[in-house]
């Protein structure tokens, strides 16, 4: 823990980039494009003609094809560069991280996004974005650790600097937490707990969903109005409206849909590599979960997987995947 005087001191400092931009206004490297706007959509599961159809979309009331607005953010993605070499910020956010990172605060969590749009993008449209450090909260306790909530917002602009939309992304910037100590063992020396994975949040919409892992289940949502199945799990049907609900047991039987693999940060708790997974059910919801029991270097975009219930030293339960042999 830092003592108060050096508490202090780097609060002075962190709360001094509050309203500063994070550097000059940044314009995107492509204009809008049909390629990039057809690639998100497969990768979404997007499939609006308004995207996609150059001839349905002229006849729609946009007159042409147009960008989805979830997509604001891609048009002004800058290039890897931009985040490699942490110990060297290349902006006012990377040097307030360093600050931070270099007085113990070295976990980094994304919390929540705001977005908000003011109109289509068309082909040929060319989006700026200026981004500022809006809000940083006083030092806070939370389940990962102790740290600060770091709030910046972005504002697009189009190429005659009217506005496109903007966004907002809070990071928790934070003290990891340390291991318990476990109950002391046979020779009556107190061993350290291995540390565990970091905890999903669990709310009124989802936590009968954990329950369920727990209990050895994947369960997927079902509408109670027009029976569509639905997952991440959440109170309302995007088909018809409907807040009833219940849920189907899945075979756990599913297809590779894309993935990948995340080497770095290696945060306590997890194994390393991790094959991040986007995986189709066979009941036709695609889960986000891990693939284990692989080699990275073996997966393959459509292989067949089969999802197990899992359980953490801690006893913590979630679904992972594994290669499945049959092909039936
Ligand atoms: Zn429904």
């Amino acid at each position: 823990m830092l003592s108060a005087e050096k508490k202090k001191e780097l609060e002075e400092a962190i709360y001094a980039f509050v309203g500063k931009p994070i550097g000059p206004p940044f314009t995107g490297r492509d204009v809008v494009n049909e390629p990039m706007i057809r690639q998100w959509c497969d990768a979404m599961g997007e499939t609006s003609p308004n995207y996609l159809d150059a001839v349905a979309a002229e006849k729609s009331p946009h007159g042409g094809i147009v960008a989805p607005p979830m997509m604001l953010q891609a048009w002004v993605m800058q290039g890897w560069e931009m985040h490699e070499g942490y110990d060297e910020p290349k902006n006012e956010e990377h040097r307030l991280h360093k600050l931070l990172t270099d007085a113990g605060y070295e976990g980094v969590l994304g919390t929540d996004t705001e977005q908000s749009f003011s109109r289509y993008l068309r082909l040929g449209d060319a989006v700026t974005a200026d981004t500022v450090i809006e809000h940083i909260s006083e030092e806070k306790a939370t389940g990962a650790g102790v740290g600060y909530f770091i709030t910046t917002r972005a504002t697009f602009t189009d190429q005659n600097g009217a506005e496109l939309g903007w966004m907002t992304f809070r990071v928790l910037k934070f003290i990891p937490n340390q291991p318990q100590q476990a109950a002391s063992d046979d020779d009556g020396a107190a061993q350290p707990a291995k540390p565990a994975r970091i905890k999903p949040p669990m709310g009124h919409d989802n936590s009968w969903w954990w329950q369920a892992c727990t209990d050895g289940k994947i369960q997927i949502q079902r509408c109670g109005g027009c029976e569509k199945l639905r997952h991440p799990p959440r109170p309302m049907c995007g088909a018809c409206g409907s807040m009833e609900w219940d849920a189907v047991e899945s075979s756990g039987r599913g297809t590779l849909h894309t993935y990948t693999v995340i080497h770095y940060p290696q945060f306590p708790g997890y194994e390393f590599p991790i094959i991040a997974a986007l995986v189709d059910l066979e009941e036709g919801v695609r889960m986000m979960s891990s693939i284990s029991g692989c080699d990275y270097e073996k997966v393959e975009i459509g292989m067949p997987l089969q999802g197990v219930i899992h359980e953490d030293e801690d006893g913590f339960a979630l679904p992972i995947f594994r290669p499945r042999e049959d092909s039936q």
